[in-house]
């Protein structure tokens, strides 16, 4: 495995195998890896000939308030991982090279980003939309492998990509988590060991709402209300959001009629914790 820190470095290897006719494969990253990221370079590593995984803490999705600099950087054992399962090239920027002086673009997607964590990280998503935008330039993947643990962001970069014809095949890839159901993240190192027993209950929230879905309730209020009830149970936790969505749109749903995508972010402690299930309601069975 290779390590690349500089914008020119990445962008003449992918140029020069993208001459030979091979497929370049890219999971962005902030590091700190875990199983969650193994997956997704994993379902990379099966799609492509050569894998980019790139580790960029990127301040400018992170608020003045958060915890940009308090961010885990397990580099050594960051790189382990990319070297254990085949990755060719990691690309560490530093913030300067992605961020020259001079730099102003600034890619924004208004629909998709205005609401959930977007709402309550107002620069969250043009940060994010503009850094996958310049690591798409630099790595020039033919395909990309996104969690759907951040449901928004996957959304969010579609649409970029989409918009912007950046030509990358997007994958979203399952959410992992731990046995007890709490999705994988690189923040759950800092949740308190008591903290830590009660973050499940996002999840199990989630699911109360799934099953009501499943079970036939379409009231988008009726399923908001299931989930909150869940929540209470735990008063330690803070809700966020929980919403019943448009999984294309992210559009709020007043009934569920096909497909929903229902999203929670909590606080618990200092923490914040998002996690989504997606839900297809069983079609109805046609009379004999
Ligand atoms: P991050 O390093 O947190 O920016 O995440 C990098 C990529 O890994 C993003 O596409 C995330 O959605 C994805 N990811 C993070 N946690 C998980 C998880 N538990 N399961 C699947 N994908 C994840």
């Amino acid at each position: 495995m290779n390590i690349l820190r500089t914008p020119k470095a990445m962008a003449d290897w992918s140029r020069r195998l993208h001459r030979e006719g091979v497929t370049i494969g890219f999971v962005p990253t902030m590091g700190a890896l875990h199983d969650g990221h193994r997956a997704l370079i994993r379902a990379a590593r099966l799609q492509c000939d050569a894998l980019v995984v790139s580790i960029f803490v990127n301040p400018t999705q992170f608020a003045p308030t958060e915890d940009l600099a308090k961010y885990p950087r397990p580099i050594a054992k960051d790189r382990a991982l990319c070297r254990a399962e085949g990755v060719d090239i990691c690309f560490e920027p530093g913030a300067t090279a992605i961020y020259p002086e001079g730099f102003e673009t600034v890619v924004t997607v208004p629909g998709i980003a205005q609401r959930w964590e977007g709402d309550i990280r107002p620069h969250h998503f043009a940060g994010v939309a503009t850094v996958v935008t310049k690591l798409f330039g630099m790595v020039r993947p033919d395909i990309a492998v996104f969690g759907q643990k951040d449901f928004q962001q996957a959304a969010l970069v579609r649409r970029v990509i989409e918009d912007l014809s950046l030509g990358v095949k997007l994958i979203v890839h399952p959410t992992v988590r731990e046995q007890d159901g709490l999705a994988m993240s690189s923040r759950n190192v800092y949740l308190s060991q008591t903290d830590r027993t009660l973050a499940p209950i996002l999840y199990k929230s989630l699911q109360a709402g799934a099953a009501a879905i499943k079970n036939g309730t379409t009231a988008s209020r009726q399923i908001q209300s299931m989930m909150t009830q869940v929540l209470r149970r735990e008063s330690a936790a803070t809700v966020d959001y929980l919403a019943v969505c448009d999984p294309d749109t992210l559009a709020p749903l007043a009934s569920v009629s096909e497909r929903a995508v229902l999203l929670g972010a909590i606080r618990i402690g200092n923490v914040r914790l998002i996690d989504n299930v997606l839900v297809k309601r069983p079609a109805k069975r046609g009379r004999r």
